[in-house]
C-alpha cells in the first residue's frame, strides 16, 4: 500500500488516524505502491535504505504532509523517518497544517523555476 513506508502496524496507524479525501488520491502514484510491505518493515539503519525508495517520490510532499498533519508515529513517510518527523514537528510547534506550508513551498519552488527557465 502506498504512503508511507517502514514499520509493522503501518496501514494501521494509517486507516485510524487519517481521514481519507478526495486530496489523499496521491496514494495511487506513489513510488512505494507495489514494494513488498514485508521489506519495508524496517527500522534503524535499514530506514536509510527504505529512504531511497522516496527519492524519486512524486507524491514525495503529499506523503510528508499527511504523516506530519496526523502525527503519525511509524514508518518512513516523504522520505524521513518518524525521529526525522518528530524533530521537525518539536522546532515548528507553530506549523497547523503542513499540506499548506508543504504544498505552498512547492508553488514558491515551481514559480521560482518557471521565472529562471523564462527569464
Ligand atoms: S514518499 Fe516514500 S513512503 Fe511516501 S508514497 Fe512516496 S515512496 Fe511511499
Amino acid at each position: 500500500m502506498p504512503g508511507g513506508i517502514g514499520v509493522e502496524g503501518r496501514d494501521d496507524a494509517r486507516s485510524r488516524g487519517v481521514i481519507m479525501t478526495d486530496q489523499q488520491d496521491w496514494r495511487v502514484r506513489a513510488s512505494c505502491r507495489d514494494e513488498d510491505p514485508d521489506g519495508l518493515f524496517v527500522r534503524g539503519a535499514e530506514q536509510r535504505k527504505a529512504k531511497l525508495v522516496c527519492i524519486a517520490c512524486p507524491v514525495r510532499t503529499e506523503c510528508l504532509a499527511e504523516a506530519l498533519d496526523n502525527r503519525v508515529e511509524f514508518g518512513v513517510w516523504g522520505g524521513m523517518t518518524e525521529r526525522e518527523r518528530r524533530a521537525l514537528l518539536r522546532r515548528r510547534p507553530d506549523v497547523t497544517s503542513w499540506r499548506e506550508l508543504l504544498s505552498a513551498a512547492r508553488q514558491d519552488a515551481l514559480g521560482e523555476f518557471e521565472d529562471e527557465r523564462v527569464g
